[in-house]
């Protein structure tokens, strides 16, 4: 597992995530064409109980029909009937009006009736001239204006006194005919309707208002499948207030009605989604979120391996594996501050960019390089990173640049993980460069080391740097000192002599000991007379100097030699150790700078010979 970086398990993210919603898509697909599949039987069971209850509902009102005949031709009596009617449709609310048209007089309950009226009863809509005697038949719907019920009617044609024909008639409310299948559902929306296949109007429907008006779902192709024989089936989508629907419907054999069921394709998706989609979502979050905890203890592992270095070099290689880990790239490049040089300087010293040159302002080609953190007040140029997608992250410290770091030719690059490099980076050189100044330090007196005065020769060597002196400061007769006033007196000797350097050179210059009594300064100015004027007024300073402590007290003096820094760090140091002990032997307290033409063997000498 430690071998998988999170910069692997980052690109894992998106092909999850597309593994996700594909697994999403399928099992929504699937969990819809299920429930479909479900819904279309409960339409069908509801189409086939409506069917029976409508067959059952006619076959009463037929027995109903079949009583009042029997009724009227054992008693003939014409009032004797309609009283009966009346009693029956009191009683039954379904029944909305029972009449008997016989001899061109129509006799109706609630006292109706019109005698020598045989042309107006024949424009009423429940006549039908065809019927046989004997026969029953059903109305099309229609608008009963006595009751002003939309209605249904069952005729039933019989046959008075040898050669008359009479008609019974009992009118059914239409609107009634749903109450009973109100519980008929198909999934959350779905119900039962019925249509005329004659004339296409809804016959039975849950909202009393469609009853009687045209169906939208009973098509004229419907009608001519239906009349080809295909007497039940499947419609699979069709348009109705605003929403798609389907539905499945059967013929009645008795009376030609359509009965239809079925539901909308949103009340569909509803059940669909509320299934399938909410446990494959909670997966693929739980996966994303195992990873996301995942990355970010890998990123504090590489974060704590970064506090353990103490050099450069170390931060440098760290650095890179903690951004290898993070992003795809081709290196870093760690340039730190230098406060002595005024310079941002890589580990390995390759790369060397002065403070001046970082605040040219971003231009051109550089605009591509991201500039991340506010606290750099402005734009940087070098080769290093011209020319390529290169993300730029400041170190700093107390809003002081400390350092510069470059990821070369970025891929996939996420902002977060700029901004967590540069925390752990800036503590870490924060960390190095604290060790390094402990390092370079003296710690009695609190003046840089040998060590650190040679690598700043060397470098100034490195650099090429013109006008650079070392000067070398060893103060006279210190085992006296030591002898006549003990050795802790000689260490204050020692402290006094480096607070009077510290006070003398400025930040531009080197102050050092060398070790026991000898200190090395190295300057810059401009030229021989300069540096021997500095360190001139320098000796006469120390000279001038009372030390005392208690009844202790001495004046003391120094010897120095200087030597333009040239050719190599030894070669340096020796030239201006040779002439410091040309001052001792001509008598202490006093400078000589050296000249090569005067010391012909220090002019020839190698670094061997040193
Ligand atoms: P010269 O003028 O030729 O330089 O004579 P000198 O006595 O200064 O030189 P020498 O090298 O003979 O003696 C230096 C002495 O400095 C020897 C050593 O005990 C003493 N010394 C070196 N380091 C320290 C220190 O840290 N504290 C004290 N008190 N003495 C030190
Ligand atoms: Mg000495
Ligand atoms: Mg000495």
């Amino acid at each position: 597992m430690r071998k998988i970086k999170p910069k692997t398990l980052i690109k894992l993210i998106l092909p999850i995530f597309i593994f996700v919603i594909g697994l999403l898509v399928y099992v929504g697909y699937a969990e819809y064409k299920h429930t479909k599949d479900e819904a279309i039987r409960q339409a069908s069971a509801n189409v086939n109980l409506a069917k029976e209850y409508l067959e059952q509902h006619f076959s009463s009102a037929e027995a109903h029909l079949l009583l009042l005949e029997r009724l009227w031709q054992y008693s003939g009596d014409t009032d004797h009937l309609i009283a009966a009617a009346q009693e029956m449709v009191d009683n039954q609310p379904k029944f909305l009006e029972v009449g008997v048209l016989v001899k061109g007089s129509f006799y109706a309950t609630g006292g109706f009736q019109i005698v020598d009226a045989e042309e107006g009863v024949r424009q009423r809509p429940w006549f039908n001239a065809d019927a046989a005697p004997g026969e029953t038949y059903i109305t099309p719907i229609y608008w009963s204006s006595s009751t002003e019920q939309w209605s249904v009617a069952l005729v039933r044609v019989i046959t008075v006194e040898g050669d008359h024909d009479a008609r019974l008639i009992l009118e059914v409310d239409a609107d009634s005919l749903y109450e009973n299948l109100s519980l008929l559902k198909t999934l959350n929306s779905g119900y039962v309707y019925a249509v005329e296949a004659q004339t296409g109007r809804i016959v039975m429907h849950p909202d009393p208002s469609r009853v009687g008006t045209p169906s939208v779902s009973v098509t004229p192709a419907m009608l001519q499948t239906i009349q080809d024989g295909h007497r039940s089936g499947y419609i699979g989508s069709y348009q109705y207030d605003g929403q798609l629907k389907f539905s499945v419907y059967d013929i009645t054999p008795s009376y030609d009605w359509i009965v239809l069921s079925g539901t909308s394709v949103a009340d569909l998706i509803k059940r669909t989604l509320s299934l399938g989609a909410v446990s494959a979502g909670l997966v693929g979050m739980i996966a994303i979120l195992v990873l996301v905890g995942y990355i970010t203890y890998r990123i504090n592992l590489d974060g704590r391996h970064l506090n353990d270095v103490s050099t450069p070099s170390e931060l440098t290689a760290h650095l890179l594996d903690m951004v290898n880990d993070l992003v795809t790239c081709n290196g870093i490049t760690l340039l730190i501050h230098d406060a002595y040089n005024q310079e941002y300087e890589s580990a390995d010293g390759t790369i060397v960019i002065t403070e001046k040159q970082v605040v040219v302002a971003l231009k051109g080609e550089l605009q591509r390089i991201r500039l991340v953190s506010p606290h750099e007040q402005a734009g940087f140029e070098h080769e290093i990173v011209q020319y390529q997608p290169c993300i730029r992250i400041p170190l700093t410290q107390k809003n002081q640049l400390i350092g510069l770091l470059y990821v070369h030719n970025v891929r996939f690059f996420f902002p977060l993980f700029a901004g967590i490099v540069q925390n752990y980076a800036q503590s870490a050189l924060n960390h190095v460069m604290l060790s390094q100044r402990i390092q370079s330090k003296d710690a009695m007196t609190g003046l840089m080391n040998k060590v650190y005065l040679r690598e700043q020769i060397n470098h100034q060597l490195c650099r090429g740097s013109d006008c650079y002196y070392l000067a070398m400061i060893d103060i006279d007769d210190f085992k006296r000192i030591n002898d006549t006033h003990g050795h802790l007196f000689g260490d204050q000797v020692i402290l006094s002599i480096a607070g009077v350097l510290k006070d003398s050179f400025d930040q531009h210059s080197v102050v050092s000991r060398y070790g026991g009594e000898e200190f090395a300064v190295l300057l810059t100015v401009p030229n021989e007379q300069a540096v021997v004027q500095k360190l001139e007024r320098l000796r006469k300073t120390i000279a001038s100097t009372l030390i005392a402590n208690g009844t202790k007290r001495c004046c003391i003096t120094v010897s120095i030699g200087v030597a333009k820094v040239a050719e190599n760090v030894e070669i340096s140091i020796a030239r201006a150790d040779r002439v410091l002990y040309r001052a001792k032997a001509q008598g202490k307290n006093q400078l000589v700078y050296f000249r090569p033409e005067l010391y012909a063997e220090l002019s020839l000498m190698t670094q061997v010979e040193v």
